[in-house]
């Protein structure tokens, strides 16, 4: 086994509001959108963030998404979404919402009502993943993971544990579909926890560490922070200080062109003036307002 060493460790910049519900911190900081975290693009992670009780559940009104994915991972709350493709659902603590943005959808991300109208905690976590070039265009699409369904990988007594919501961890496989080979495993570390964690050898591998103090490859981390790794290695060492929340991403990277203005990441400029053109035209279906 050999240990990945790590290149850096990345302070989330401060947090900022999405709407006026989700307080994130955008953890990839000035990494994101670039090749150097391919195949993911960002990663917002809200902290846990008391909601006084309201009748209009605060969140993102409606707004369109082309070429790439987002994963919606609820840690406290509940969120509730719809989009134009005619799915909607709510997810709560555990569950994760995988959408496929692909061709093009228009959506919207509040609270849900309940949880708005009662008020309370809400933390929460949207990773957005990139399409492959040949993917970019396929038909919209929408995965609920329940966390009843989200396996849990053994770690060793006392450690923690490893949720994988994709990908796969030795023989454990998390139930999300993906369009490139990925892991995206969900991990919380006991206070004390000492252990490596087998990471596949040809993928980027990355460390989002949400909450909490841990040493990652040797290297003491508190507080919302990226951390990035060589590319040689099949093992990450991890020793928690304090309880710690930590998202584990690993993915090969598709080594392709990235255009990114807003919502549309598509592989060219003409292409994002393409898919700004097609939004402008409502080609990327259209949402009835809730009466
Ligand atoms: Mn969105």
């Amino acid at each position: 086994m050999t240990p990945r060493r790590l290149t850096a460790i990345h302070k989330s910049p401060p947090a900022h509001w999405v709407g006026d519900g989700f307080h994130v911190q955008p953890l990839f900081g000035p990494l994101a959108f670039g090749q150097d975290v391919s195949p993911f693009l960002m990663l917002d992670y809200a902290a846990p963030h008391e909601f006084p009780p309201r009748r209009k559940p605060p969140g993102v009104g409606v707004h369109p998404h082309r070429g790439f994915e987002t994963v919606t991972i609820v840690y406290d709350g509940e969120v509730e979404h719809r989009d134009s493709a005619g799915n909607s659902g709510t997810i709560g603590p555990g569950d994760v919402q995988w959408m496929t943005a692909g061709a093009g959808v228009l959506h919207e991300e509040f609270h849900s009502r309940e949880h708005a109208a009662r008020g309370g905690t809400v933390s929460m976590a949207q990773l957005w993943v990139n399409l492959p070039a040949r993917d970019k265009r396929v038909a919209p699409a929408y995965q609920t993971l329940f966390a009843g369904e989200i396996p849990v990988a053994a770690l060793a007594a006392g450690r923690g544990s490893l949720r994988v919501v994709a990908g796969s961890y030795g023989d454990v496989a998390g139930p999300a579909h993906t369009f490139s080979p990925l892991n995206v495993w969900d991990v919380t570390l006991d206070a004390g926890a000492d252990l490596e964690l087998a990471v596949p050898s040809d993928h980027r591998v990355m460390v989002a560490l949400l909450s909490g103090s841990a040493a990652v490859a040797g290297t003491m981390v508190s507080g919302a922070s990226l951390l990035t790794f060589e590319t040689a290695g099949d093992v990450v060492a991890l020793r928690a200080e304090s309880a710690s929340k930590l998202l584990v991403l690993t993915g090969v990277p598709l080594n392709e062109p990235i255009a990114h203005y807003g919502p549309f990441v598509m592989n060219t400029e003409a292409e994002i003036h393409e898919s700004i053109e097609a939004f402008r035209r409502g080609e990327m279906g259209k949402i009835e307002a809730i009466a």
